[in-house]
């Protein structure tokens, strides 16, 4: 139900306004900003591929994908708590996927209409990088997998 609205909210955002005007938004809504030189040497080549090119790394090599430990998982370009290790579960898909988010300002979500699907993008709340995309096809209580590179991660065990 909450997915629906989500995903309706965002169907009638990108139906309005212009290209010019989105830009904008887009450029205005991160706190962190960096040019994409300034991340190419923060960053290592796997991390900069996935989290500001927005590529996929291949399933079933990500180091946090068989994590168990208690913790939480932060942006891997800005440190933003992202996911908790509560709501961790195995999808199968390759990559870790979490059924909720720690915070809904967390992240953004936006329409992605790439390789011909249409899906929804989550990025970094704070940085607008990209981590993955989310699915409606998750366990209780949301019924949400948000299915998320891990290279895109960093992991903080709990003290
Ligand atoms: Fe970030």
């Amino acid at each position: 139900m909450r997915f629906s609205f989500i995903l309706a909210g965002i169907l009638f955002f990108s139906s309005c306004g212009n290209a010019q005007n989105q830009a904008k938004v887009a450029k205005e809504k991160y706190e962190v900003q960096k040019s994409e030189e300034e991340w190419r040497n923060e960053l290592s080549e796997e991390e900069f591929e996935v989290l500001i090119k927005k590529g996929t790394e291949r399933p079933f090599t990500g180091d946090l994908l068989e994590n168990k430990e208690t913790g939480v998982y932060t942006c891997a370009a800005c440190n933003n708590p992202l996911f908790s290790s509560n709501t961790k579960f195995k999808s199968g898909s390759g990559w870790p996927s979490f059924y909720d988010i720690i915070d809904q300002e967390k992240v953004k979500l936006i329409k992605d209409t790439s390789f011909g699907m249409i899906r929804v993008e989550v990025v970094c709340g704070k940085c607008g990088g990209h981590l993955g995309h989310v699915f409606d096809d998750g366990p209780k209580p949301t019924g949400l997998r948000y299915c998320i590179n891990s290279v895109a991660l960093d992991f903080e065990p709990q003290k």
